[in-house]
């Protein structure tokens, strides 16, 4: 068994951060996990409640033409 995170090798038994080799890592890990989950919806959905010039942009343009 290896950390995921720091690829060391880890002692299974008695560890109480398994499969993470230390608490540091498991630490690491639930941050990158939970970056991500904030990242996805953000990254996804493209600004459905923040105000962008692109859309006015756009919409301009239908007008004119
Ligand atoms: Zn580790």
């Amino acid at each position: 068994m290896r950390c995921p995170i720091c690829k060391q090798p880890v002692t299974y038994e008695g560890n109480p951060f398994r499969p993470f080799c230390s608490e540091r890592c498991k630490l690491i890990d639930l941050d990158n996990w939970l970056e991500g989950r904030y990242c996805v919806p953000d990254a996804a959905g493209e600004k459905p409640s923040r105000r962008e010039p692109t859309g006015e942009d756009n919409d301009e343009t239908g007008h004119d033409r």
